[in-house]
């Protein structure tokens, strides 16, 4: 039944960051938009406004480029000592975790996550990679080189790349900009951080808590407004590297500019990702992960696994255990602990994945889960979990990146048959096996065409582990050392002892 939006206690700490008003991160300070410029922010719970931000222009965004470059030139991050940049990085990790709570909280008001899951995940995940990078400023290292030419000392040196222009979406805010200023931060960056104009709040804070942590003035800016605040900071000239995590459409956007004006550059992009349940797969488990691999985050995720491929034999067994889970899980506002699946970020995704859906009816999906149903709350934007079974891998929700609740399962008949469909997409984010058998585990692996492939598993991830796309879904890897040299540029010397 719909009901009024219930009223939920914020704590303390989120309550007084609310009442603060929302302004700019630059040079350390919190500053007002030149022209005062403000949007507002919703909660996607309700669709009420929890918060008006500051909507960056092109002048502001000049202003946090110029402090970033400013703070770079005078070396006052990678000019300190790497031991305290460790330490710095670290105690960034420590804030993360101390104000968790907090942090879950803010995060389940604006992006509409279940607040559990927010602190369990997003809130964890990023405290761990500020740690495992707040590693790494005492560990990047040249190398001399054996080159032939006589009396000739070779060395390389690993230098910061300079000012990061890094954008990040809405569907995993603060876990997204631990993922871009942790790196940057190691290798010895400085950063402008454009969040997600839908959820701008997690990024703010922290801001504050890099500035609380010792991180000096000017080195993490943050600059909250639409795309073309987004626009301007990847055109900015002063800028060296963009990193941009989004859709595949600004992403080649991105990645033009970038490539007219030469900036380095890592795109992590959109994903249509194949899920194959082999013949032998232990089907409990296989369903579970199943149902999480696209449900997770109401399908928000760029390595959903929205195309669900089942051997014909199993086919009827798992569509109606999916679509059975589908109409138990209890969707519901993200600050109730109840709530397993929230509600989309924004109306525009709502009506976007609702579209998606009339597009699979219209062209012959079979619907077998949700697709309509009451709000839990008036207002809110809320998209049951929906399932579809269809034969053909050609209709458009079997193809496009709905990123949303929605799942389409397609029958197969043999191995080199489900591979080759699996493949059969521009993206190339993830893949997913699901089977007893070792053999086939790692054929699969060898032949689905993904950045990552999971194993009887769906979706984890790990500060260590390198992550990004192949084809459509991105350049570049995140996390790991890989991630890392993304941020780095190599310096070779020639001194001549003859
Ligand atoms: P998006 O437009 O690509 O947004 C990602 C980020 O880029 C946001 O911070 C956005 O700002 C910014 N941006 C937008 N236009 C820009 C431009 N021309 N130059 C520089 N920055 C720009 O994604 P969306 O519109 O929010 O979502 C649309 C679809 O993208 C989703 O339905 C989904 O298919 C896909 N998506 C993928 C991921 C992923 O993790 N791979 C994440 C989110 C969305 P504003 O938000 O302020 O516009
Ligand atoms: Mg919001």
């Amino acid at each position: 039944m719909s009901t009024q939006a219930p009223a939920y206690e914020l704590s303390e700490g989120v309550r007084r960051f609310l009442a603060a008003p929302k302004q700019l991160l630059i040079d350390g300070e919190w500053v007002e938009p030149v022209d005062g410029r403000r949007f507002d922010n919703p909660d996607p719970s309700t669709g009420e406004t929890i918060a008006q931000v500051a909507f960056a222009g092109r002048e502001d965004v000049d202003r946090a480029v110029r402090a970033a470059r400013r703070a770079f030139e005078e070396k006052r991050w990678h000019g300190l000592p790497p031991a305290q940049r460790e330490r710095i990085l670290a105690r960034v990790a420590e804030l993360i975790d101390e104000h968790g709570d907090e942090l879950a909280e803010l995060e389940a008001l604006d992006c509409g996550k279940p607040v559990t899951l927010a602190r369990r995940v997003d809130v964890r995940l990023a405290a761990q990679h500020f740690r495992y990078f707040a590693g790494w400023p005492t560990k990047i290292e040249g190398a001399t080189l054996p080159v032939s030419i006589p009396n000739m000392h070779v060395y390389t040196r690993r230098e910061p790349v300079g000012v990061c222009a890094q954008i990040i979406p809405w569907n995993f805010p603060l876990l997204m900009a631990a993922w871009k200023i942790a790196p940057a931060l190691a290798a010895g960056c400085t950063v402008v951080l454009k969040p997600a104009e839908q959820t701008p709040l997690s990024a703010l804070r922290l801001g504050e808590l890099c500035l609380e942590a010792g991180v000096p003035a000017g080195v993490v800016n943050v600059v909250t407004g639409p795309g073309e605040t987004g626009a301007a900071l990847v055109e900015h000239p002063l800028v060296a590297k963009i990193a941009f995590t989004g859709s595949t459409a600004v992403g080649r956007e991105i990645g033009a500019k970038a490539g007219r004006d030469l900036k380095r550059v890592t795109l992590e992009l959109g994903g249509k990702s194949p899920n194959v349940i082999l013949p032998d797969a232990d089907l409990d488990r296989a369903v579970k992960g199943s149902f999480q691999a696209i449900y997770y985050n109401t399908g928000q995720v760029c390595t959903a696994g929205s195309r669900l491929f089942v051997p014909k034999q199993h086919f009827d067994d798992v569509v109606s255990r999916l679509a059975e889970q589908a109409r138990a899980a209890k969707v519901g506002p993200g600050l109730d602990p109840q709530t397993q699946i929230g509600p989309l970020v924004s109306r525009e995704q709502e009506q976007r994945v609702r579209g998606y859906i009339e597009r699979g009816l219209a062209e012959g999906a079979e619907l077998v889960a949700g697709g309509d149903g009451e709000k839990p709350v008036e207002g809110g934007y809320y998209v049951n979990p929906t399932l579809f079974v269809s034969t053909r891998d050609d209709i458009t929700i079997a193809r496009e990146e709905i990123f949303g609740p929605v799942l389409v399962a397609l029958p197969y008949e043999d191995l080199e048959e489900v591979a080759r469909r699996a493949n059969a997409t521009e993206y190339g984010l993830a893949a997913g096996v699901w089977t007893r058998d070792v053999a086939s585990a790692h054929r699969m692996a060898a032949l689905l065409e993904a950045g990552d492939v999971y194993v009887n598993i769906w979706g984890p991830s790990d500060p260590s582990a390198p992550f990004g796309g192949i084809k459509a879904s991105g350049i570049g890897r995140e996390h790991g050392r890989e991630g890392l040299d993304a941020y780095l540029e190599t310096k070779t010397v020639w001194v001549n002892l003859a």
